[in-house]
């Protein structure tokens, strides 16, 4: 690249939201900002909460950017101000994805407030960077997780995802025997596939998200007034919370069986 400066059309931040520039233009655009472990206040909270959760991929930020250690540069706020709530499910940028904050335990805001839902906005780019690009690269990071019930299931390695569903497997096993329904029979973890009626990926797709027992859980889509209902035991989700996963349960468009691991939302 030499000494060019990459100037990078304002309208491609607007359409992809983040660009991978080469380590030269990095250096012109983070020169004289300090690092994040030596000016934690000019950095945003949520992209501070990123860096604690995923420290393999993640170099540092400064105000509105978030260095990988691979040198892509994502923005934080993509400027593009009042969207609606859809609108920042369909087009988010990772200040979004981190507006609203994830309550853990039994002592949350039941049922949801209308649209909340920490968790669901989520910037795709960002994941598909770590997880793999494609159906063919996620299954490249699948590794077999003894479940609850006895039985072996899938789930990505990437970030410790899968030691940390072995963790949960273990304490759910540890439940007394009424708990045990809830783990038999699961959904599934790995599908590449978009939400329903949607253009998204399912986090399903990253293979760092299970659907428990299908038969005692609860969709939205399944009401049509989307009037909340859950009957998964809220000690369940604790233990998937204390292990860096957070449940649809907790959600506006509840998802009761969903439980995905995001580690960025159940830190401190
Ligand atoms: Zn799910």
């Amino acid at each position: 690249m030499g000494k060019r400066i990459i100037i990078i059309p304002l309208l491609f931040f607007f359409i992809t939201g983040y660009v991978k520039c080469s380590d030269k233009s990095k250096e012109h655009t983070t020169v004289h900002l300090e690092r994040a472990d030596s000016s934690g206040k000019s950095i945003p909270a949520g992209l501070q909460k990123l860096l604690n959760a995923y420290p393999e991929f993640l170099d540092h930020a400064d105000e509105n950017n978030l260095y990988w250690k691979d040198g892509t540069v994502m923005i934080y706020e993509d400027g593009i101000k009042d969207k609606t709530h859809d609108e920042k499910l369909d087009n988010p940028d990772i200040e979004d994805m981190m507006s609203q904050k994830y309550v853990k335990g039994s002592n949350w805001e039941e049922p949801p407030a209308k649209d909340y839902e920490p968790g669901r906005i989520r910037y795709e780019p960002f994941f598909l960077k770590m997880y793999g690009n494609s159906s063919s690269e996620v299954k490249r990071n699948l590794v077999k997780v003894k479940w609850a019930d006895g039985s072996m299931i899938e789930f990505s390695s990437i970030n410790g995802a899968a030691d940390s569903l072995a963790k949960v497997s273990e304490e759910l096993s540890g439940l007394p025997t009424e708990f045990q329904k809830y783990f038999r029979n699961i959904g599934g973890t790995f599908v590449w596939r978009n939400i329903a009626g949607t253009d998204r990926l399912s986090n399903h797709s990253f293979g760092t998200a299970i659907d428990i027992n299908t038969k005692y859980s609860d969709y939205w889509k399944w009401n049509s007034n989307v009037i909340y209902t859950n009957r998964i035991p809220v000690e369940i989700a604790e233990i998937f919370e204390k292990h860096g996963f957070i449940w649809g349960g907790k959600w506006y468009h509840y998802d009761t069986m969903h439980f995905e691991y995001r580690p960025e939302l159940t830190g401190d």
